[in-house]
């Protein structure tokens, strides 16, 4: 970036749509000093470019040091207080703050500025040595783990053996004799760590934490959370420096969060908790149980009035539910920070139509706050109300679904069994920030203490990950690996357990699940105009009427089989987008290509053909009975030949074997293995597959042809009016093309001329070649449609084997930030995309109405979606269980 763009100072005086630059927060808390509302006395944000900068040259920007000195200069001016004043300290809060949210994922230290000195000052003005020693307890602790990495235990252990040597429970116990000595034993646990003091200089802690947020961007559990949610590793974090306020100033001082709705539901009330004289790091994980926010009523009225006025006014001003950080210090409230909270799939469901009904927001806007994620996590089953259930205790609905799995007590476990395929129920006292990882590969995850605002709840619920938390009756042992209650031990690591995240439920065993209302409703079996449902149904069936409403793109489905079809009919699918018709020959028919290809002359090729012919007609039938009148893409066969042949390894065993003990080998294993060694390839995937077998085997691709218009004939017969599309696969050259077209072509006028009747079916190609792509303009030419193989497009793009990436070098490429994604799940709009769009431009320039599509695994995917409508596609095929969520995002696209 140009000099001078590295940074920028904000003196919260930026608007809220800055958050690429300014991060949420620092934006935030921007717009919320506009508004007027109490944010702490002032502050300054420095900008992700300032972090870009950091990340590329691993030094800060040159600038940087003077803009803070001048930006703190205007603090202190402000305030009439200085940065390491003996008698006026400042103390300041360094806190990160990316654009998208990440909670608890990257670092923060407060009460930054304190030293020796200033601790004294501190005292005096505050009137109260505990809080002074308390306050620099919390930055030598938090200093050490964040700034210096030294293991947080040694230094919480400080604190555990305080509490032990006086005999208390409770932090709050220790008076400020005690801290003092913790300050000094912290003290030296760092000079031992280190090997140098604790840096006394404020301008020196203010530098370093500064740094230690930026490289914090790059912590292990901040990749893992951005390659689960997809954000961007470039982006970068935001700094927030803002002048301290005190939760922990005294007992009329109190810190903590609140959402305007309720986060799980959606419905409109007071909701959050509050802790009396802490400050925020005793609530991340639950190290002290909090209260509900109501009860801050009794404790200071005035606050709490003050409290859920400002909540009223940030809804009405953001228009959503929103999610804010406060503090009191001695009876004044202060707004830390605020965002548009996160939220479960069934509230924002919710929370979209209510404020569409309230006249909030408009349609378009209530189709904005859902996506295609959301819906997907609402098809989930949920448990059985008749199964039998056997009840052990209940603890908060953190995190809705229905989650069943073995008991495991720390994430290697979790991941290990995930990779096994074992769902697990991590199982914590409380989780961290490291739990992450576990947190993504088990089922469900329980935890013992802690709120639904804990770190648990928090990450559950942006994961869409089933959690119930504070499960207070419930003792977990992680070190034994047990779970108690009362004493007695209710489950060992390994034993099965069920929650339930919507009830906040914990039960003994594996609990029946039952189909999630939602699922039902998008199947189909229950019709929201007819039949009772739940307020959750109602909400979706009106914003999938308004998706469908706003969208340009049609939606298929891939289906192969009469059931397949039938499901994708109901759930919205306004055709077939790819019948895969090497589907049809699996199992016992996998003999029938086996024959062909051991068809030795004309006529053994002939008869293998016929008998290849007749079962591919009834299935044809089946299918298009299914569809009605909808269009259905057929796909002429498309695999590799050695997938319908037997693995060359166990036959040449085989013959072997029966050679070896002189028994006379099987002639028909000799014969099918001369054909395999014939056959073999490296690289099947790159080989004789698509139109290259149809080029190979002669009369092959006109055998599916004549199957296909036959099954027309005869659903006419049955009163129907089948739409049939027929497609070519792994076209790169227009030859290829020319050639098979003739041969289709040849069949189509056969067959006319043989029934009477006359049969449209358009002949269209696949593209999912990158030479198909960039020749499209002249493969256009004799193609009636294109359907964009994004599968194959990115395996032969990328060099990516689609069928090996996924358990190899992809965990090292995520690891390491290259790749947040597979992009076999979201399409490379860079690269990918970019033949895609090319491919479509280069086609619609020979032929402006050539109608596109994609039948790629991507047509599924929300993001890859909006780029199929922005580039210009006329319909995206996906499984029929997408249908519904390519509905929804084909809206969306279009917003
Ligand atoms: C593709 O390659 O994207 C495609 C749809 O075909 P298949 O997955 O069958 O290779
Ligand atoms: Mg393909």
């Amino acid at each position: 970036p140009p000099r001078g763009r590295h940074l920028r100072l904000s003196l919260h005086r930026r608007l809220k749509d800055q958050k690429d630059l300014l991060g949420g927060k620092g934006a935030n808390l921007a717009e919320m000093t506009r508004l007027g509302l109490p944010v702490p006395p002032p502050g300054f944000t420095i900008t992700t470019d300032a972090c870009r900068y950091c990340m590329h040259h691993g030094e800060n920007p040159a600038e940087l040091a003077d803009q803070v000195d001048e930006a703190l200069a205007d603090v202190e001016k402000e305030l009439g207080r200085r940065f390491g004043d003996s008698e006026e300290p400042l103390l300041v809060s360094v806190r990160s703050g990316a654009k998208m949210s990440m909670p608890g994922m990257m670092e923060t230290v407060l009460n930054v500025g304190l030293n020796d000195e200033t601790v004294r000052a501190l005292a005096e003005k505050s009137g109260s040595e505990r809080f002074a020693q308390d306050s620099y307890r919390r930055l030598l602790q938090m200093f050490g783990r964040t700034v210096q990495d030294i293991d947080a235990e040694k230094l919480e252990h400080v604190m555990d053996t305080a509490k032990k040597d006086k005999g208390v429970a409770s932090d709050v116990e220790l008076d400020a004799e005690d801290l003092a000595k913790v300050v000094e034993r912290m003290k030296a646990i760092i000079l031992d760590e280190t090997g140098e003091p604790f840096p006394q200089d404020p301008r020196e802690q203010l530098r370093q934490s500064i740094r230690a947020v930026f490289d914090s961007w790059n912590a292990p559990r901040a990749i893992i959370y951005r390659n689960a949610e997809r954000i961007d590793h470039d982006m970068g974090t935001a700094v927030n420096v803002c002048s301290m306020v005190f939760g922990n100033l005294d007992d009329r001082s109190a810190t903590r969060v609140c959402f305007t709705r309720d986060p799980s539901t959606g419905h409109p009330g007071v909701y959050g908790d509050f802790l009396v004289n802490a400050q925020g790091e005793d609530v991340v994980a639950g190290i002290r149980n909090t209260r509900s926010l109501p009860e801050l009523e009794e404790v200071l009225p005035e606050c709490y009035a003050e409290l859920t006025d400002i909540m009223n006014r940030l809804e009405e001003h953001y228009k959503d539910l929103c999610d804010i950080e406060f503090t009191i210090e001695s009876g004044k409230l202060w707004m830390l920070q605020t965002r548009v909270g996160k939220r479960t799939a069934a509230a924002a469901f919710r929370i979209a139509t209510t404020l569409l009904d309230e006249g909030t927001i408009d349609e378009q806007e209530a189709l904005r706050r859902v996506d295609g994620e959301q819906l997907t996590r609402l098809m989930f089953p949920r448990f059985d109300d008749a199964g039998e259930k056997d009840l052990i205790t209940r603890g908060m609905n953190a995190s809705p679904g229905a989650a069943v799995g073995k008991v495991a007590f720390d994430t290697p476990t979790v991941v290990s069994w995930a990779r096994e395929g074992t769902p697990s129920i991590l199982v914590r006292r409380e989780t961290n920030p490291d739990d992450l990882q576990g947190m993504l590969s088990a089922a469900g995850v329980l935890t013992s203490r802690g709120g639904k605002t804990s770190h648990a709840a928090v990450v559950a619920r942006g994961l869409g990950r089933t959690c119930v938390c504070g499960v207070e009756a419930l003792e977990v042992d992680e070190k034994a690996k047990e779970i108690r209650m009362g004493g007695e031990v209710i489950a060992r690591e390994g034993d099965m357990i069920s929650i339930d995240g919507s009830t906040g439920e914990v039960f003994r065993g594996e609990v029946p699940v039952v189909p999630s209302e939602v699922a039902q409703y998008l199947t189909g079996e229950v019709d929201p105009e007819k039949d009772e449902v739940s307020d959750l149904v109602h909400s979706v069936h009106r914003l999938m009427r308004i998706a469908d409403s706003t969208r340009r793109l049609k939606v298929r489905a891939n289906a192969d089989t009469p059931g397949d079809a039938e499901r994708a009919v109901k759930m919205g699918a306004e055709g077939i987008g790819l019948v895969r018709t090497e589907h049809m020959f699996l199992g016992d028919r996998r003999v029938l290509v086996e024959n062909l290809v051991l068809a030795a002359n004309a006529k053994q090729r002939k008869k293998a053909l016929k008998a290849l012919m007749e079962p591919q007609r009834d299935d044809f039938i089946g299918i298009m009975e299914a569809m009605g009148d909808l269009p259905m893409t057929i796909r002429l066969l498309d695999p590799p030949l050695h997938e319908f042949l037997p693995d060359i390894t166990e036959l040449s065993v085989k013959v072997a074997r029966a050679e070896e003990s002189g028994e006379d080998s099987d002639s028909r294993d000799r014969m099918v293995l001369g054909a395999v060694r014939r056959l073999h390839e490296q690289n099947p995937m790159l080989g004789l597959r698509g139109v290259r077998l149809g080029l190979t085997i002669p009369g092959l691709f006109g055998t599916q042809t004549r199957a296909i218009l036959e099954a027309v004939l005869e659903v006419r017969k049955r009163g129907g009016d089948p739409k049939v599309e027929i497609m070519i696969p792994l076209v790169s050259s227009i030859r290829e093309l020319w050639e098979i077209k003739a041969e289709i072509e040849g069949v189509i006028k056969d067959v006319c001329e043989e029934s009477g009747e006359s049969i449209d079916a358009p002949i269209g190609t696949m593209i999912e070649l990158p030479r198909a792509a960039l020749r499209a303009d002249e493969i256009a030419e004799d193609a009636d449609f294109f359907s964009f193989g994004t599968n194959d497009l990115t395996q032969t793009t990328w060099g990516f084997s689609r069928d090996d990436v996924e358990g190899g070098f992809f965990f090292t490429y995520k690891d390491r930030g290259i790749l947040t994604h597979s992009p076999f799940e979201t399409l490379d709009q860079y690269g990918v995309g970019e033949l895609v769009r090319i491919g479509a431009e280069r086609g619609r320039r020979t032929k402006p109405d050539l109608k596109l599509g994609v039948c790629g695994e991507h047509g599924g995917d929300p993001d890859s979606i909006h780029f199929f409508h922005w580039v210009g596609l006329d319909y995206v095929s996906c499984s029929p269980f997408r249908v519904p969520v390519a509905r929804l995002e084909a809206g969306r696209a279009k917003l």
